[in-house]
């Protein structure tokens, strides 16, 4: 029976030991902080958790347009809805652990065998597998030999130097779960995708927010239309965005954030999230020894089907850089034991992924987007369509969103699309189904959409990319 050793629990970690053991092999996952990893107990999981509470509170803000008043036991009209932070986040964090503690019970049915302790790679790691050493927490160390090692160790949030988190105030996206009180005013550092969720969840939480970017715009790598709706959206909810705006330093005085930045300006609040991107765990694990080699910033490189320079070791996830998504590094673990147990392959294709960012309205996207068009690396067609004049969006009172689709010029195949609406992450989908299978505008606007229904303006879009000759 191979022996399969996994060093990470996580997404990329759990997924390959699945479909590892589901292929007859032997498998042991080595783990430090809790099986499901960042994605379960830190990141994925509770920051979608907490926007589910966000997302009820922007609902409920717009339910006096739609007929619905408050009112209290008396009979009086309420003024104001207001969130218990303290039960949000006890929510939050319950419903992770529960969720780790449920892979974790998945994993063992299946007889794999889970050590928890902080592994890496032996002394004959990188010839053929090797093996791994697992660090215990009683500091005890178990040599694991493997036929093949996967390393899907994720990665950790980047701080710096002048911007140190103290757990808090000033607090990465991992610590925010423990306020207990809801923040007055929260500065968010860092408009990536991160950063505008969490910017969105409070400020839909009721906190005062401001944004602080060191771009024009929020979402610099995201669609710029998409943005542009966000932007507008959450400026006219009354968040403060400061473009141009780089951070120097992260101070904090008793009750009070300062937020120096590179031009002298100071933003002042209650409380900051740093959100300035990650840094993969790939440090004292053996990994240059056995030959596997990293980029400038410490990411594992690896081929289309996870294999790293090392013979017998994979990589998978977040520790690999590229598109950092649960789902990326669930199929690139996946891929990696395939490849290893000689099972039939599908190398990870970029242009087939979809991603959502969790803001109000959410923002969808999946494979070519419109920038590489504008830069001439394909020759494609596109329409968009405001969901504002889509029959169910006007009985729901959206206002705001789109649907874009992407299609090939000349065969009308669908290659890319973009949703922002409500559930975006929902509605996206079709056009990725129509990605992956190849499917053309005509067979996507020709497939029966509900009426009414916001899919609707997929197939309208579609419809209006029909080709006449
Ligand atoms: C705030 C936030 C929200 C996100 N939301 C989403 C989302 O909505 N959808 C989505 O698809 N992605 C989301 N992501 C990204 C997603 O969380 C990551 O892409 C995903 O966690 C990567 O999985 P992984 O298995 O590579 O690593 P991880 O989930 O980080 O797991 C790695 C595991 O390895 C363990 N480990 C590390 N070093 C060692 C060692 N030496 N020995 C033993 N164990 C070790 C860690 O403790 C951890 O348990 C989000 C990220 C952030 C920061």
């Amino acid at each position: 029976m191979p022996k399969v050793v996994i060093i990470g629990g996580g997404p990329g970690g759990y997924e390959a030991a699945l479909v590892a053991q589901q292929l007859g092999a032997e498998v042991t996952v080595v783990d430090r902080d809790g099986i499901g990893g960042s994605a379960v107990l830190t990141d994925c999981v509770p920051s979608k958790t907490l926007i589910a509470t966000a997302e009820v509170m922007t609902d409920m803000a717009q339910a006096a347009e739609l007929g619905i008043s408050f009112a209290d036991s008396e009979g009086d009209a309420a003024t104001q809805l207001s969130v218990d932070l303290a039960k949000v986040n006890a929510r939050v964090k319950s419903l992770a652990t529960a969720q780790s503690a449920d892979i974790e019970g998945r994993l063992t049915r299946r007889d794999i065998r889970i050590v928890k302790g902080l592994g890496r790679l032996g002394k004959r790691a990188g010839v053929g597998g090797g093996e791994v050493i697992a660090t215990k927490p009683d500091g005890s160390e178990e040599v694991l030999h493997a036929d093949s090692v996967l390393i899907a160790t994720g990665a950790r949030p980047r701080v710096l130097a002048s911007a140190q988190p103290d757990g808090e105030r000033i607090l990465t996206w991992e610590q925010v779960y423990d306020l207990d009180e809801r923040p007055e005013h929260m500065i968010v550092v860092g408009s990536g995708v991160t950063g505008a969720e969490f910017a969105s969840a409070y400020l839909a939480l009721g906190s005062q927010v401001t944004l602080v970017s060191s771009r024009d715009r929020v979402l610099p790598g995201e669609d710029a239309d998409a943005a542009e709706v966000l932007q507008d959206v959450l400026e006219r909810r009354g968040m403060n965005i400061l473009g141009n705006s780089r951070m120097a330093s992260v101070t904090r005085d008793g009750g009070v954030v300062t937020v120096t930045l590179a031009d002298g300006r100071t933003v002042t609040g209650s409380h900051c999230i740093l959100a300035l991107g990650s840094i993969p765990n790939t440090e004292g694990l053996g990994l240059e020894e056995a030959g596997a080699q990293l980029d400038e910033s410490g990411f594992i490189k690896i081929d289309k089907v996870s294999r790293t320079s090392a013979p017998g070791v994979y990589a998978a996830g977040d520790c690999t850089g590229g598109f950092m998504l649960a789902s990326v590094a669930a199929m690139a673990g996946r891929v990696a034991m395939r490849h290893f147990l000689g099972d039939a392959v599908q190398p990870v294709d970029l242009k087939e992924i979809s991603s959502n960012v969790f803001t109000s309205p959410e923002i969808a996207t999946v494979g070519w987007s419109e920038a590489a068009l504008a830069e001439g690396e394909i020759e494609a067609d596109v329409v968009k369509l405001d969901l504002s004049g889509n029959a169910r969006a006007k009985m729901q009172g959206i206002t705001d969103g789109f649907v874009k689709v992407i299609a090939r010029r000349g065969s009308g195949v669908v290659i890319g699309g973009v949703v922002v609406g409500p559930r975006a992450s929902e509605l996206i989908h079709p056009i990725s189904l129509a990605v992956k299978a190849n499917l053309t505008v005509d067979q996507l606007a020709n497939t029966f959409t509900v009426y009414p229904s916001l899919s609707g303006s997929t197939a309208e879009a579609a419809r209006r990319l029909h080709r006449v000759d």
